[in-house]
């Protein structure tokens, strides 16, 4: 494969942006090697610079859910440009995409948008705090939740895939306000608060873990985290930033059942253009200025390009049907997987929510970060470069998830199942 005009751009890079990147994990430092700049998009194909073509398996990280360059997208992004980019005002646009998004997700009585999922949770997290009048927050293992300071105490994939387990620059003293249970483990919780008692403002979780890989709630730990806040007194923050419009229309709060105080969403929200939003109980919202004492704002909050884009996804999303394809298309996937594995007798598991899916290196179920931890991410990273120079591009990391959009064809999956098996195939010790 031709990477040399990739190479060059990444040389110029490396001197102007940290690992010559802007987010750390497109830097390829769990896997290896150059990363392909990318041109192009369409549909479930990406091109780069040398002309490479790749069956997208990575989606942006999430937000694709409908492919790239979405002609109805494309559309509503452009109308909206000509209008003009940017007012600082209020815009009928906002109003119709929290309609949208309160009426998938009946949890959220109000709501704020916010233009990416860190500015969600950072928010939420505050709401939380403020509204109960505590200053602990629970959070789990493996689990990511944006960079704001008090969230990046061992916060999955990015970080674990630099050795990172908390990142420096953030004080011991406001880490501390930061406690950490392990996912799928609700005695970790009760011990959190048995030693923390009146302490804890609330849990923020995500209901289908991303981050470590997709790792989905075992049966009865949403309900039990459920319990344990109203119990407590603390709330329940759900980050649907990844699940939400992925898992299902409602969410994994529709998917489980389990009704959150708040939740944070981003990613699919924004249709590929950036957008974050958080919500919840009118009672807990209003504590926001201008009504109440906590601050939150944004100069481009509400963008109208980028609401909509959202708009535009999911209007497209609400279509009967979708949800059954995502499934199917995610249920192929994971065929393909597996069939791989069988005929070149390798161990995987593959843990899969819908159109979002993680094939693990290991021999056993993966339901928490000490179990993702033990995947064998060497073998990983030689199975990714052999897909990616066959033309399937997925995340350069065995702890991130792939995601199947509504452009993806069975012929796209039959194609990288193919591959698939060559990589495994190739690598068999
Ligand atoms: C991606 C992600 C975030 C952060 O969103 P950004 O838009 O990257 O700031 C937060 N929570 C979860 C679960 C995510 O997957």
């Amino acid at each position: 494969m031709n990477l040399s005009r990739s190479e060059e751009l990444f040389e110029k890079s490396l001197k102007l942006m940290p690992g010559g990147v802007n987010s750390p994990v497109r830097s390829f430092g769990a896997v290896g090697g150059i990363p392909p700049f990318l041109a192009r998009g369409q549909g479930a194909h990406v091109w780069d610079v040398d002309g490479n073509e790749y069956v997208d398996f990575l989606g942006s990280w999430g937000p694709l859910i409908l492919g790239h360059a979405n002609p109805i997208v494309v559309e509503a992004v452009q109308k909206a440009a000509a209008d003009g980019t940017s007012f600082g005002a209020p815009t009928e646009k906002e109003l119709q995409l929290a309609e949208l998004i309160t009426n998938a997700l009946p949890s959220i009585e109000m709501m704020r948008l916010v233009s990416s999922g860190t500015e969600a949770t950072m928010s939420a997290v505050r709401m939380a705090r403020s509204y109960v009048g505590r200053s602990k927050i629970i959070k789990f293992n493996g689990n990511y939740h944006g960079h704001a300071d008090g969230l990046l105490v061992k916060a999955g994939s990015g970080l674990a895939t630099h050795g990172v387990p908390t990142s420096a620059g953030v004080p011991q003293s406001y880490a501390a306000e930061t406690l950490v249970a392990e996912y799928n483990d609700i005695s970790s919780v009760l011990e959190l608060f048995a030693a923390n008692i009146n302490q804890v403002a609330a849990i923020i979780v995500e209901p289908v873990a991303g981050n470590m890989g997709i790792v989905p709630p075992n049966p009865g730990f949403l309900e039990a985290l459920r319990k344990v806040t109203r119990d407590e007194g603390a709330l329940l923050i759900f980050d649907e930033v990844i699940s939400g419009f992925r898992v299902g229309l409602h969410g994994a709060q529709g998917l489980y059942g389990v009704t959150p105080d708040l939740t944070c969403l981003g990613k699919i929200i924004g249709g590929g253009l950036p957008v974050g939003a958080y919500g919840g109980r009118e009672e807990i919202m209003r504590m926001a200025a201008p009504l109440g004492p906590t601050y939150q704002a944004g100069t481009l909050s509400g963008n109208p390009l980028a609401v909509s884009a959202g708009i535009a996804c999911l209007t497209e999303l609400g279509r009967p049907g979708i949800y059954e394809r995502l499934d199917a298309l995610g249920v192929l996937a994971e065929q393909g997987v597996r069939s791989a594995a069988d005929a070149t007798g390798t161990q995987v598991t593959v843990n899969r929510v819908g159109s979002a899916f993680t094939a693990f290196f290991a021999q056993s179920p993966i339901r928490d970060w000490s179990e993702a931890a033990g995947a064998d991410t060497e073998r990983y990273a030689r199975y990714f470069h052999c897909l990616l120079e066959q033309g399937v591009y997925t995340a350069p990391s065995q702890f991130e998830a792939g995601f199947v959009s509504l452009a993806h064809t069975d012929a796209d999956l039959d194609f990288a199942a193919d591959k698939i098996r060559v990589a495994l195939e190739s690598q068999r010790d």
